[in-house]
């Protein structure tokens, strides 16, 4: 990957330092979230010709149909899988760029990371080791199946939607474990949390999201 000089970085953190501004002023409140989009480069996640714009509060294309999340969808999504405090592990679906991985990485123990397009795997972990980030373990597998031998996990948070909640999702949540979750058909979609207590589950619905769709095959 190309250098950026020191000229760049400064901007780029002045771009951030706006874009947390932004997401502040949309109602994100933890501060531990904020510090670290605040200086996570955003930039490096999306193609060098769209860097230009990689700190608008705006979803970015990341190739073969697919998108890196709207910042505050980011930001929401993780403030609400933390909301019980900080946590040791944490399944994500949906690898995408990485950027949301990376953000997961900073604030928990270790994260495991499953993504169905191996092109978009491989240049998320190759960002990974970039960043210098060694608390990521990825797999190049179906999202839906979860990753059951490294399970159960206190977060689990999907960032394509499926119509309704895989079960083998539900088993891999420990008790007391939260999962944040897009439900719904193509475009319109409900995101919701799901904690699992000692007798069952309890669901809340949090806004209406768009996300690309989990589906079933790699590629
Ligand atoms: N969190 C990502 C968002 C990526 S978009 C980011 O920060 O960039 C959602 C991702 O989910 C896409 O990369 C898509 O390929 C992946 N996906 C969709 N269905 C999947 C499945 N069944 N298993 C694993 N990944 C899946």
């Amino acid at each position: 990957m190309k250098k950026r000089s020191s000229g760049t970085r400064v901007a780029s953190q002045r771009s951030r330092d706006w874009l947390i501004q932004q997401l502040y002023e949309e109602g994100i409140i933890n501060s531990e979230v904020l510090k670290v989009m605040g200086r996570t480069p955003r930039d490096i996640f999306v193609d060098e010709a769209l860097s230009s714009r990689a700190y608008e509060n705006t979803a970015l294309p990341i190739g073969f149909g697919q998108t890196l999340s709207q910042p505050y969808i980011v930001a929401r999504m993780t403030e609400s899988l933390l909301v019980g405090g900080p946590l040791q592990k944490v399944l994500e679906v949906g690898t995408g760029s990485g950027y949301q991985t990376t953000v997961l990485a900073r604030l928990a123990g270790l994260v495991y990371t499953i993504e169905r397009i191996k092109p978009l795997l491989i240049q998320a972990q190759m960002r990974f080791s970039q960043l210098g980030i060694t608390n990521i373990r990825a797999k190049y597998a179906d999202g839906f199946e979860g990753w059951p031998a490294c399970g159960p996990y206190q977060g689990i948070l999907v960032t394509a939607a499926p119509t309704e909640i895989p079960q083998q999702l539900l088993k891999q949540l420990a008790v007391g474990g939260r999962m944040v979750i897009p439900v719904g058909t193509t475009k319109v979609q409900s995101l919701i949390t799901v904690t699992k207590t000692v007798d069952g589950f309890e669901m809340k619905t949090l806004e209406r999201v768009s996300f690309v769709p989990l589906v079933g095959d790699k590629i």
